[in-house]
């Protein structure tokens, strides 16, 4: 039976295969000619998340870093954020194994802000187990340069956070954008288009180099730590209505976890979830039962000066969500108060880490 144009059913399924598979190796052909050579540097591209952060070598805690003598390579104020780090993920020291080790909360939260302050590197990124990679490459001109993320080792799960670009030629490359410029692209294809634009008619210059920094996230389960991410996100694009909810988040989530835990001891799930949703919420969770748990157990208790900042946030959040107001936070909410709070809540975290596991 002939059903159009004289094909076959048959052929017509060969003619649309046959067409695919052209379509097919024509955009391979694309993607080869787009895609970007990375130059082979003395350094792997790991070289900053091994170096600057050490996340992947040993831990060594305050106490034996300072008895070894050995310094570590602090240069954007990491080191205390890595000691947060490895408390909330409760990693050992590797020398002592110990993972309870003392902390000075107030000396940890100027320490914070000074490397939020830095933030060189999208170093702050450490505290959710970011990591960040570089590499170089000459662009080529008058076409699109496509840069894999999995061709320097970035897994094809990961979130890219931020991409820093360096250029030190005469092009400098532009993230290409739909034809509404609002519409960034989303890196959701494992990779990142870039146009190589002589912004300075740099003519003599011969030169196409460029070095990007590249921050991702291995996206995980917790959503404490997504929510810090979050956070973190709209601090650095400084958005307040946000930052004030996602960071309100990580807390009421990590003190609503430590309640459930210790009444749960006595009480069954349905009741226990029903006292902390009717009867003592969060406001009561964070200005009174989380010193009594901390108490009764013995165990790390968060600073008053942060429960206080986290209660103030607390007020910041409810003013946003039942009245929809929030311009007293625009007027309230300075960068400095911003980074304030941020750094109250990391070591806030990290010490109900500590205490989830005691209770
Ligand atoms: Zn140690």
């Amino acid at each position: 039976m002939k059903i159009l144009k004289g094909y076959t059913k048959e052929e017509l399924e060969e003619k649309k295969k046959k067409e695919q598979k052209e379509i097919k190796a024509e955009q391979m052909k694309q993607i080869e000619k787009e895609k970007i050579t990375f130059i082979n540097n003395k350094v792997p591209p790991e070289f900053i998340s091994k170096v600057f952060y050490q996340l992947d070598s040993g831990y060594l805690c305050p106490q034996c870093r300072k008895d070894i003598g050995q310094n570590s390579v602090n240069f954007f104020g990491t080191e205390s954020l890595k000691d947060l780090y490895c408390m909330m993920n409760d990693i050992p020291c590797e020398n002592c194994a110990n993972s309870n080790f003392q902390m000075d909360q107030n000396k940890a939260i100027i320490e914070v802000e000074k490397s939020i302050s830095n933030n060189a590197f999208g170093s702050l990124y450490v505290i959710v187990g970011a990591k960040t990679y570089f590499a170089s490459f000459d662009m080529i001109p008058n076409q699109i340069n496509r840069l894999f993320f999995t061709d320097l080792g970035i897994p094809e799960t990961a979130s890219i956070i931020e991409i820093s670009y360096t250029p030190s030629g005469k092009y400098f490359p532009l993230e290409m954008h739909g034809n509404n410029s609002r519409i960034k692209q989303q890196y959701s294809d494992n990779s990142v288009r870039l146009w190589p634009a002589d912004l300075y008619y740099m003519k003599d210059l011969k030169d196409s180099n460029v070095s990007v920094v590249i921050t991702f996230f291995e996206n995980n389960d917790d959503i404490v730590i997504n929510n810090l991410l979050d956070a973190i996100d709209a601090f650095t694009m400084s958005n307040k209505k946000n930052f004030v909810m996602s960071l309100n988040r990580v807390f009421e989530l990590l003190i609503g976890q430590v309640c459930f835990k210790e009444f749960h001891k006595r009480k069954g799930k349905n009741d226990v979830n029903n006292f902390l949703k009717s009867s003592a919420t969060y406001g009561h969770q964070l200005n009174h039962l989380i010193s009594l748990i901390s108490k009764s157990n013995n165990a790390i208790e968060i600073d008053n000066e942060i429960i206080s900042k986290m209660n103030t946030l607390r007020k910041f959040r409810n003013d946003i969500a039942h009245t929809g107001n929030w311009d007293n936070i625009e007027d309230k909410l300075s960068y400095n108060e911003m980074k304030k709070y941020l750094a109250n809540c990391i070591v806030g975290a990290s010490v109900i880490y500590k205490l989830l596991e005691s209770v």
